[in-house]
């Protein structure tokens, strides 16, 4: 009989690593194909950066709760995130939609609307796309592309010992605006008269529901003439991207539970929750904030930032991923993360 291994054997990242096994490039121009936020491409004088993003009704959003507009413009900007990684700027995307006849040409529209919002504000054109029905949910396909001076462009992999490791913005805020929004939704579905408590929570519910991707960071970090020595986004919470950068580095890291950024905002409402706010960070997800190393020499350019806080630094591998919680202990990180394939 033929071999069956169940996808939760391998979780989503094992998936794509046995997928990317014996995987034959052709072609002198593909530069780095899976494994980093985008595949990069010799384009001559530049290179082409490329990333696709898929969004699936129920999966990564409930309809309950998700305006369309805000949909379509999280499903660009999540692309662009990727682009931005690779400290490269945004320059076309192609949009893909399966829909069924639940949905009318207005709401269609709608989530249009809001992808042709987030092309206005980064500055990308819309080129193209697929349109086909769906027997079920709403899905939507991003296929991003960017370019990057040769020079410029920067890896997970790259970064070296000693190395700081800092992050833009704060973390855990689209998590706990999605703890709420479920919140609501079960009060709701248990009795839909009552009007949801949604006041004093604008904050973490933009972050889960229309975020932005740090192209503000990409440029900012060029001002201060600082080129990050690795990169990527955080888009599957702090814990897991750290352990890709410092798997694609061969490195360890330190961090300190302390430095870590949280809004205010979303550390009452993980306490309300009864939730570790450090933990909302780490695991938590969707913050498409940028997660990068430089060199300590460079320190002192980004040290007076509001965006931008240091959180660790690069240590050798045989050392491990650590948090350094607040009262001293040494923990070694493990990505939760999201599983996709696990059972319920
Ligand atoms: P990100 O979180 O930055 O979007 P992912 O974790 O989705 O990155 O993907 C990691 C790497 O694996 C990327 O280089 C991506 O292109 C590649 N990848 C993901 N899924 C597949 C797939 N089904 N086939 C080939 N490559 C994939
Ligand atoms: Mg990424």
């Amino acid at each position: 009989m033929d071999k069956r291994t169940e996808l939760e054997k391998l979780g989503e990242f094992g998936l794509i690593d046995k997928l990317a096994e014996n995987i034959k490039i052709h072609h002198a121009s593909t530069v780095k194909g899976i494994g980093d936020d985008c595949a990069v491409i010799d384009a001559g004088e530049k290179y082409m950066l490329v990333t696709t993003d898929t969004l699936v009704e129920n999966i990564h959003f409930n309809l309950m709760y998700s305006p369309l507009k805000h949909l379509g413009y999280k499903s660009a900007v999540v692309n662009f995130s990727d682009i931005y990684a690779m400290n490269g700027d945004v320059r076309q995307i192609v949009v893909s939609i399966a829909v069924s006849n639940r949905f009318s040409i207005e709401a269609i529209e709608e989530i249009y609307d809001g992808i042709k919002k987030a092309c206005e504000l980064y500055q990308v054109d819309l080129v193209g796309g697929d349109t086909t029905s769906s027997t079920g949910g709403l899905i939507i396909t991003i296929t991003a592309i960017g370019e990057v001076a040769k020079d410029e462009i920067v890896y997970r992999a790259g970064g070296a010992e000693k190395e700081l490791l800092v992050v833009s913005g704060n973390l855990g805020a689209a998590f706990m605006g999605l703890q709420i929004l479920e919140r609501e939704r079960q009060i709701y579905l248990e009795n839909p008269s009552v009007q949801p408590a949604l006041e004093g929570v604008d904050y973490i519910l933009e972050r889960q529901l229309k975020p932005e991707a740090r192209k503000d960071v990409v440029h900012f970090l060029k001002t201060l003439d600082v080129k990050p020595t690795s990169m990527i986004d955080i888009s599957d919470g702090l814990a897991s991207e750290i352990l890709h950068l410092c798997k694609a580095g061969d490195l360890g890291c330190t961090i300190y539970d302390e430095k870590i950024p949280i809004d205010q905002e979303t550390f009452s409402n993980a306490r309300e929750f009864n939730l570790d706010p450090t933990t909302c960070a780490l695991n938590g997800g969707e913050d498409y904030e940028l997660l990068f190393s430089i060199k300590q020499s460079d320190y002192d350019k980004i040290k007076d930032s509001e965006h931008l806080k240091v959180i660790g630094h690069y240590t050798d591998k045989n050392s491990g991923a650590n948090i350094v919680a607040r009262d001293g202990s040494v923990v070694a990180l493990k990505a939760q993360g999201w599983n996709h394939f696990s059972a319920e």
